[in-house]
């Protein structure tokens, strides 16, 4: 499974009888090229108040339905610090597109966080080059922004009023700043072709991206979406694993929408290529309000024992987890 071409990719992609041995090939390259360690990030999602209307999200701003929460930076900070304290050596933060946190209140954030001995990612949608310089200049190492799916009728289907212009200059301003840029794509929206995952493979190559992130597409039952069948666990992690093979020393999640389709999801990923989980670092109350998709796993969980579960699935597959940073090996 060298040199994969697009066809090949394709033909992979729609042909289940090699998939032991993709899985497995997978696992092999994520050995070879970042090791058998497992870097944790403590994940907070810190609002769920969102300006845009994605048609698969459940905190699009049409949602009425849903209890809108904000954490204050001072309270973001704590649980960034408690994270630390556990052990974590990265912190991401995540929310909506909330312009509540402008650059100025941002730049406070990622400062307190900065004083703490971890690095630190940002996960909060699209924002002027502007706004990512003076987050990078406050210290923000990482950010994370998925395409979505390259296919750039379907994103503009899924995506009312957005530019899938905007969101490429986004990835491309973001890797001219510096930062460790993760992007990625939802598998299964409704009319999404294999020929546009293997784009979407392509792509993320093509821009050199440091981070991926693959999950299932599921449906959310207070959107546009809601009747519409899942993603198929089985076909994200094959785009995963074609990820792994493809563009080898970069850090791919075992992401949590995969343990959400299949309740051993996020170990079977670690098996097929991934190398990075992101926990849960937030107190109870706000787990099951940040609820992108239904059947959110650990919703009812507090940071300590998603950290000792995690930590302890992991060395039963006889992996480790990493003390160090996590930045992408070269
Ligand atoms: N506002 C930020 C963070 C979005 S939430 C941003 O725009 O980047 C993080 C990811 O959750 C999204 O990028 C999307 O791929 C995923 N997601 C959202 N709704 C989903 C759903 N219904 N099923 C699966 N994943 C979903």
């Amino acid at each position: 499974m060298e040199n994969l071409t697009r066809d090949d990719i394709i033909e992979l992609l729609k042909d289940d009888s090699q998939n032991k041995e993709l899985f497995s090939y997978a696992d092999e390259i994520r050995k070879k090229y970042v090791g058998d360690e497992v870097h944790l990030r403590g994940l907070i999602e810190f609002s769920n108040i969102c300006k845009r209307e994605c048609l698969y999200c459940g905190l699009r701003c049409e949602n009425k339905n849903i209890d809108r929460y904000r954490i204050s930076p001072e309270d973001i900070i704590l649980y960034a610090q408690k994270a630390v304290e556990m052990g974590y050596k990265t912190i991401v933060l995540q929310s909506g597109e909330d312009s509540f946190y402008s650059a100025e209140v941002m730049c406070e954030i990622i400062k307190g966080i900065k004083k703490l001995d971890a690095a630190l990612t940002l996960s909060i949608g699209e924002r002027s080059f502007e706004d990512y310089k003076a987050f990078k200049d406050a210290g923000a190492d990482r950010y994370l922004i998925r395409i979505e799916t390259t296919d750039k009728k379907l994103y503009e289907k899924m995506h009312p009023h957005a530019d899938f212009e905007n969101r490429i200059r986004c990835l491309k301003d973001l890797k001219k700043l510096g930062y460790e840029v993760g992007t990625g794509c939802l598998v299964g929206l409704p009319n999404q072709t294999i020929e546009s995952l293997a784009n979407d493979i392509l792509f993320f190559k093509e821009i050199n991206a440091d981070m991926i992130g693959i999950g299932p597409f599921i449906p959310h039952p207070q959107t546009p979406l809601n009747d519409e069948q899942s993603g198929n666990f089985t076909l994200a992690l094959k785009v995963m694993a074609l990820t792994r093979i493809i563009l080898k020393n970069i850090n791919i999640p075992a992401t949590t929408a995969m343990e959400t389709l299949n309740p051993n999801g996020r170990i079977i990923a670690l098996q097929s290529g991934a190398n990075v989980v992101m926990p849960n670092v937030t107190t109870t109350e706000y787990r099951a309000k940040y609820e992108i998709y239904p059947n959110k796993i650990c919703i009812n969980e507090n940071p300590t024992k998603c950290r000792t579960c995690i930590e302890n699935k992991i060395k039963s597959i006889g992996r480790k987890i990493s003390t160090d940073y996590g930045f992408r090996k070269n």
